[in-house]
């Protein structure tokens, strides 16, 4: 079964084959183009006045076509909101860390279906978003059976699962205590659920020898390690992370010029994760200074009850683009190709012959309008794994 997807008016590849020069050149677009989907993946792109024929078509009606998003940072099951928090903050009560315990304590008390349907719902909201890849992290369990069951109903949602065990210390015990337990009887519960382990480098959280050992006791038990760093303030999480060529460390909000040489010069993906500081009130990460040194950045949007409540990856683009100095361009690529680096994947992200059809319809002309109308839902059709999965509808060739 294959499809032609045609009438595209803007198609965003972020394939390098298709790179030029120009504002939009990073994102290879093809214009007028069309797209074949057979099964899974992408059978062909070009212009659409070239494309062969298909079993089913559909048309774009000139509007834009891009990548699925690749959302590289959230943290979907837990149990309760923060909403009263959130009020507070904003009547101006400033962001612990801390607040990560009332969203444990909630967690634990419930069931295994209750955090399935919650975590489940959000991966609609995001896939309805246009978000075709999701990463989801543990973290609100913070004991071997509470971590084990977050990693083991994550793993029922995507294939990229995170083990942060080292979130924050729980009540009742010392970071010692904790430390050893994260890297012994934890990890042994966790490790067969997740592909990543994480930590949270930060005062009141982790400190970076603490960090370093449970990063390391994980990669040693063979997953792939991704680091938070520098959410709150400057701090050495950002060179630890490049230090073990971490695939990705996260926030990278306090940047000292020394963390901006070492994600240079390391290759790991400086994800940026705007939301945060929408919905805390603190400065936004400097994105230009990261592109003009040369890092390669990725926009996600840490989806979680404390920091930031938003699945919205077009919302991250509009903030990323408006607030932190990004185009347009360089925006879509880093939530999109970008997010799919600090995975390490070269699957997904790109759309080229051979790569996943994950594919977002705009109800717009351009990927610019996703920045320049902020807040419009703006997807009007998604395709995962070449599977119609909102909006699209597929008319018989001919
Ligand atoms: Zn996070």
């Amino acid at each position: 079964m294959s499809t032609l997807l045609t009438g595209i008016g803007e198609l965003v590849t972020n394939d390098p084959e298709r790179t030029g020069d120009g504002p939009d050149g990073r994102i290879g677009v093809v214009e007028r183009a069309a797209v074949v989907v057979e099964g899974s993946r992408v059978a062909w792109i070009g212009p659409a006045a070239d494309a062969p024929a298909a079993d089913a078509v559909v048309d774009a009606g000139g509007r834009a076509v891009l990548p699925g998003f690749v959302d590289s940072h959230s943290h979907l099951v837990f149990a309760g909101d923060r909403a009263g928090e959130f009020a507070a903050r904003m009547a101006g009560t400033a962001y612990a860390a801390g607040g990560i315990r009332t969203t444990v304590a909630a967690t634990r008390a419930a069931t295994d279906e209750q955090l399935l349907s919650g975590a489940r719902r959000l991966v609609d909201e995001m896939l309805r978003q246009g978000t075709t890849t999701v990463e989801v992290k543990s973290g609100y369990g913070l004991t071997v059976r509470d971590e084990a069951r977050s990693l083991a109903i994550a793993r029922t949602l995507t294939e990229e699962t995170t083990y942060l065990g080292a979130h924050v210390v729980p009540e009742g015990t010392t970071p010692e205590q904790y430390v050893a337990l994260v890297t012994g009887p934890m990890l042994d519960a966790a490790v067969e659920h997740a592909r990543w382990v994480d930590a949270f480098c930060e005062r009141g959280a982790f400190d970076v020898d603490q960090a370093r050992t449970v990063l390391l006791a994980g990669m040693e038990r063979g997953l792939r390690g991704r680091l938070h760093a520098n959410q709150l303030g400057p701090g050495p999480g950002v060179r630890l992370a490049c230090e073990l060529g971490l695939a990705a460390v996260d926030h990278c909000t306090y940047l000292e010029d020394a963390d901006v040489d070492a994600l240079r010069d390391s290759g790991t993906v400086a994800t940026l994760l705007p939301g945060v500081e929408f919905s805390t009130r603190q400065p936004y990460p400097d994105a230009r200074r990261l592109l003009d040194a040369g890092v390669t950045v990725a926009l996600a949007s840490d989806c979680n009850p404390g920091s930031s409540f938003t699945s919205s990856m077009p919302f991250c683009v509009a903030l990323a683009v408006r607030e932190m100095g990004m185009t347009p361009a360089e925006a879509v690529w880093a939530a999109t190709a970008g997010g799919a680096r600090a995975l390490d994947r070269d699957d997904v992200g790109v759309l080229a012959v051979g790569r996943r059809a994950d594919l977002v319809l705009l109800d717009a002309p351009s990927h610019v309008h996703l920045a320049y109308r902020p807040g419009v839902p703006l997807v009007a059709g998604v395709w995962q794994r070449g599977r119609p999965v909102l909006g699209a509808t597929t008319l018989p060739a001919g």
